[in-house]
């Protein structure tokens, strides 16, 4: 595919769409067990050798940032502070150069080990994390992730903040009837805390398969409850990011809510992934995966592997499916794709 219109132009799917983030899944592995994400026991680890190594998650980086100019990478998994030795491969990333220059580094996690290892990923060249906290009461906490981590958690967010990470930004997802009591006091945390919360609407992602309707708060009722409580407005178009942003009438901040599932963005969606083991994805919710570390281990070239990520992104779905009747739910949960 050398000298393809693609490679001059990025990498554009057929709705015009271009990709310009992606996501890479460290492991499948996780320290927490949401219950919106993972079931308490039973989880099938991937085998070691099935999982990319370094080298080729650094190979597979630098063919979308360095020859289709894809800015940003954000790490995920599971839990990507599992992996072990976890700055190396975050040294190699950052020194991948694309035509506008160094790549945008994030990465996802639960927090839970920051305190040890912010400063170390900050330095190796991490640009940015989001941290996932969905409560602030401790027994829920319990419930909500099976381990008695709060503390670690809001800990591992000032050690984020201590380690120069601006902006630090919190994920929470809502689930009816288990957090949607909490929204007004985790707007106050953030609000507090100066970082910036963003509300994701549960989807139907988690291994238990408990997602219903009736579980998603979705945006309109989580901005009216931190509205009446902190009066905002909402921020100028989002572009390609996923979160609708509100600004606080008191300059206290910012918000945000991911709005999958009752206001989908796919229209602007600039992402693609890579599962742990490799199999490249379009959409979060794709049913069909692309298994570039075979191709890899195969002994495909640059060009070769190239191919097929063009190939991929051709199939890249208008948008997902999750309001219809004809939905079908991926095979894999949030943990094994890589949220
Ligand atoms: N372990 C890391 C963490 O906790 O942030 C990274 C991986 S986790 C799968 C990435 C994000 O996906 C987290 O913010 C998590 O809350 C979110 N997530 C997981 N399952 C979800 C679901 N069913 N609906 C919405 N968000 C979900």
């Amino acid at each position: 595919m050398a000298g393809s219109t693609h490679e001059a132009q990025g990498l554009v799917d057929p709705f015009g769409r271009v990709i310009r983030d992606l996501r890479i899944s460290v492991t499948d592995r996780c320290n927490f067990r949401c219950t919106y994400c993972m079931p308490m026991e039973g989880m099938q680890w991937l085998p070691r050798e099935a999982v990319m190594s370094f080298e080729e998650i650094e190979r597979l980086a630098r063919i979308f940032v360095a020859r289709y100019g894809v800015e940003g990478i954000r790490l995920t998994g599971g839990e990507p502070t599992v992996r072990a030795h976890l700055p190396v491969l975050v040294a190699k990333l950052a020194a991948i150069e694309g035509p506008a220059g160094p790549v945008d580094l994030a990465m996802t996690t639960n927090g839970a080990t920051l305190r040890q290892m912010a400063g170390t990923l900050r330095r190796a060249g991490l640009r940015r994390i989001n941290i996932s906290l969905d409560t602030l009461d401790r027994e829920k906490f319990e419930r909500m992730t099976r381990r008695d981590e709060l503390e670690r958690v809001l800990d591992g967010i000032e050690a984020a903040k201590e380690a120069g990470f601006d902006p630090v930004k919190i994920n929470a997802v809502v689930e009816r009837g288990v957090n949607d009591d909490e929204i007004v006091a985790l707007a106050r945390f953030g609000r507090e805390r100066s970082v910036e919360v963003r509300f994701i609407e549960f989807m139907p992602l988690d291994a238990d398969g408990h997602w219903d309707d009736g579980s998603v708060v979705g945006q309109d009722e989580i901005v009216a409850a931190i509205d009446a409580a902190y009066p905002v407005e909402q921020l100028p178009a989002r572009g390609a990011a996923p979160a609708d942003r509100f600004r606080y009438l008191d300059g206290a901040g910012t918000v945000g809510v991911i709005p999958t599932v009752t206001k989908p963005f796919c229209g602007d969606c600039d992402r693609v992934r890579l599962t742990a083991e490799g199999r490249f994805r379009t959409c979060l919710f794709a049913t069909d995966e692309f298994d570039l570390l075979a191709a890899m281990r195969a002994g495909e070239t640059d060009d070769e592997l190239a191919a097929r990520i063009e190939a991929a992104v051709g199939t890249k779905w208008a948008g997902h499916r999750i309001n219809q009747v004809n939905f079908v739910r991926p095979a894999k949960s949030m943990s094994q794709i890589g949220g």
